[in-house]
């Protein structure tokens, strides 16, 4: 253990816990010590104080005993005469930098100090950076971003669950060169590492730096800009708190179990770039206590042996020694380092593309004045279409271009083109077909610089002039997907051969076979009936946050994120027999409206560790399915209405239940049965299988008009079925009223045949 580094971040503690110290005792002067003290968009109150102590701190007068505490921390700096190699007094003087930051921060936002506005910084995804009750967010304007809103941590949830996300890299300081900064970041993208940024060298940051090289920074591209200051690092230590709380079922207080929690269960690691100053020093002392190490690229004492990390805990790979021509290769040297000292394999599987590679990319968006062509959209269209064929008839690795390319298009033109991909494999079965075909989203996407949206044939594609200047062609297209099918879903893919077809002729009839093979689809799936199948499945995907949340996914009723369906299940097992989607055997049916199963009703209970008895498949009133909390709609009864609103995760208006979606979601959520109250996917309302034993589809009384849009001709097809063509009309939704009394208004003026059914309660 260097005495160098204790010392340095000895001191740095210090100094920062003497400064939120005088900072809180001016603000307690000025605003009182009642007033109260909050991260917007985030529970868990000010989450490293929580985590680690317990406290439950809303007020600046709460802060004081925090900062007793740290000051308690810390440690004088160390005598030559009594040094011993012992790296705890370096780890409490961690802690209480960590303590002391935090404290910093709320009081900024005490006094309004969003985090610092940046000029002309325009964030990628702003939209995602805006949760429904924040009326802006810190970041939508430009603003750097603070604290990572919860709405945006549960939603990446499923990808750090399932392994997609492997973790988070916090960087303080800036690289030794734009250059550098962009190649560093790139191999964290391909990654799909999440990357903070945080921290400056003498002014300049590495956010700086990626917006002057028109990087594209947010929460679609998993480029996190905290803050330009050190202070601001504390974000990534309060996600990091939070994490343990959210998904490892933590509680406050919990300080032990939340650290090794981290250790054990979280890629992370930070990385310094430039000079490190004593706060930084003391920053990465914090840092370390949750078993993340750290790498710097720049010369400082290496702190080897393990103990709190996994294996070593600060690293020194000077960027001037690191090996390589290029600033690229110099990078990806360096990254490497990280994710060894971090100890966890990632497989990537390798695109050969000119441009860069990950799904760090997928939510990438490619602006009109950007655009080099676009397939799809309004001016053409774009269709994609997987089939299964013989063994014989697939020459894996063949990938044609059948048609002209994109070269003789002007500057922002379109073109129509087919994507057909054709696989082969002695597992594959018809049925996957969809799946797989669903995945050329996001393989497609993952490349930097393409755009995808839509599926089927409302593909909707944009290349950036970028990604063209780098040489991407349409060919790449099929490098991509050839790459990607083999190394995701090798278990049922043996060959793989793509045609992308821009040639008239061809592209017309390609398209018809598509049709032909969607409408056979609709009417495969739409024909499965509850009764048709002897097994449903299980999803306990969520459980790692919601541990004792499980989905029952039937034919007709898929899981409530609206991700999976039963042939998803079915297949997703096919692919991974001890994987989170497991055959559940209905058994013996005890009800058929209400929807008991004796093999569901076994399976709820040991898979949800007991907490649940009985599970209605058919029923909100009864025995409702529980909600982890990625339901794309909530519904509620609405008693006053003798009814039921549904409202979508896109629809941020007031519902007549007095709440909003966020509110709900608290309610909703948690792997809990509320009678009343059910997170579900948004084609569960047009199955004919939506609530039976409470009166079915005619009960909705409300529902965000983003449904009637999304789903109208499908909603138009379910009034008929229910007798009722015009009950579309009847229902309200948030342009009509946001309230119980418009709602009866409206309910009354249009005689919805709720008023006049059975009572719910
Ligand atoms: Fe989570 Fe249910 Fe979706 Fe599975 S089906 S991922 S458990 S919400
Ligand atoms: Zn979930």
């Amino acid at each position: 253990m260097s005495r160098y580094i204790a010392t340095r971040a000895i001191r740095g503690a210090n100094a920062i816990v003497a400064e939120a110290d005088g900072l809180l005792n001016k603000a307690i002067a000025e605003k009182g010590g009642d007033f109260p003290v909050a991260f917007p968009n985030t529970a868990y109150y000010l989450p490293v104080m929580y985590g680690m102590l317990g406290a439950e701190v809303s007020t600046l007068g709460q802060i004081e005993p925090i900062l007793e505490h740290a000051k308690n921390l810390l440690h004088p700096l160390p005598d030559e005469q009594l040094w011993t190699p012992y790296l705890g007094e370096t780890l409490d003087c961690g802690m209480s930098t960590l303590l002391a930051a935090e404290a910093i921060e709320a009081i900024r936002f005490v006094y309004g100090e969003q985090p610092e506005p940046y000029p002309g910084l325009e964030l990628a995804g702003a939209t995602s950076f805006t949760s429904p009750d924040n009326g802006g967010g810190p970041a939508a304007d430009g603003h750097l971003n603070g604290p990572i809103d919860d709405i945006q941590l549960r939603s990446w949830g499923i990808q750090l669950v399932d392994g997609r996300m492997p973790g988070f890299a916090a960087i303080i300081g800036a690289a030794h060169s734009n250059k550098a900064a962009v190649a560093i970041i790139r191999e964290l993208q391909k990654r799909n590492i999440l990357t903070f940024l945080t921290g400056n060298v003498n002014g300049r940051s590495i956010i700086d730096q990626l917006v002057e090289e028109g990087v594209e920074i947010g929460y679609d591209t998993y480029i996190v800009p905290f803050g330009r200051d050190t202070i601001s690092a504390i974000y990534a230590a309060g996600f990091a708190t939070r994490s343990a709380l959210t998904f490892g079922g933590m509680k406050g207080g919990q300080w032990r179990e939340i650290l090794l929690y981290n250790k054990f269960r979280v890629f992370a690691f930070g990385l310094a770039l430039g000079e490190v100053d004593d706060l930084k020093y003391a920053t990465a002392a914090g840092v370390l206590s949750y078993g993340f190490p750290v790498i710097a690229d720049t010369i400082i004492p290496e702190i080897l042996p393990t103990g709190v990390t996994r294996y070593e805990h600060v690293i020194s790979m000077p960027w001037n020694e690191i090996e390589g021509k290029t600033e690229e290769e110099k990078a990806a040297k360096l990254v490497q380092k990280c994710i060894e000292v971090r100890g966890v394999k990632i497989q990537i599987t390798e695109v050969p593309i000119p441009v860069p590679y990950g799904s760090a990319f997928e939510g990438e968006v490619v602006r009109r004045a950007d655009m080099r062509v676009e397939f799809g959209g309004k001016n053409s269209r774009a269709f994609e279409y997987l089939l299964m064929a013989d063994k014989d008839e697939v020459e894996d690795g063949k990938i044609e271009l059948i048609g002209p390319g994109f070269e003789e298009i002007e500057e922002g033109g379109y073109m129509n083109m087919g994507i057909v991909v054709e696989v082969a494999g002695r597992k594959m079965e018809k049925d996957f077909e969809p799946v797989l075909e669903r995945q050329i989203h996001y393989f497609v996407n993952g490349a930097s610089g393409i755009q995808h949206i839509g599926q089927r044939d409302i593909a909707w594609i944009r290349i950036s002039k970028t990604a063209v200047e780098k040489g991407l062609t349409l060919k790449h297209f099929g490098d991509i997907l050839y790459a990607r099918f083999h190394g995701d879903f090798g278990t049922i893919v043996d060959k793989v051969q793509v045609k992308i077809i821009t040639e008239p002729d061809l592209y017309a009839e390609w398209l018809e076979k598509a049709r032909a093979a969607y409408d056979e689809r609709n009417v495969r799936i739409g024909a499965m009936t509850d009764e048709s199948v002897e097994e449903f499945y299980s999803c306990t995907l969520c459980q790692s946050f919601a541990p004792d949340h499980v989905c029952v996914v039937s034919p007709q009723r898929l899981g409530l994120c609206g991700a999976y369906n039963w042939l998803d299940c079915k297949a997703s097992f096919q692919i991974n027999p001890t994987g989170p989607n497991q055959p559940i055997r209905k058994g013996q049916c005890l009800d058929p409206v209400k929807g008991y199963f004796v093999g569901v009703n076994d399976y709820a209970k040991s898979g949800s560790h007991g907490s649940v008895e009985m599970v209605a498949m058919y029923s909100i009133m009864e025995n409702p399915m529980t909600a982890c909390g990625c339901f794309e709609c909530i519904m509620m009864v609405i008693p006053e209405a003798n009814g039921f609103m549904i409202v979508s995760r896109e629809d941020t208006s007031m519902t007549p239940a007095g709440m909003t979606f966020s509110t709900l979601a608290g309610m909703a959520g948690g792997g809990l049965q509320t009678p009343g109250v059910m997170g579900i996917g948004k084609f569960y309302i047009i199955s004919p299988k939506f609530i039976p034993a409470d009166g079915g589809f005619k009960r909705v009384v409300w529902m965000s008009s983003i449904f009637k849009e999304q789903m109208a001709e499908q909603l138009k097809q379910v009034a008929e079925r229910e007798g009722d063509p015009d009950l579309i009309d009847k229902i309200a939704d948030e342009r009509i009223c946001t309230d119980v009394e418009g709602l009866l208004k409206h309910l009354q003026e249009k005689g919805h045949p709720a008023l006049t059914m059975e009572s719910l309660l």
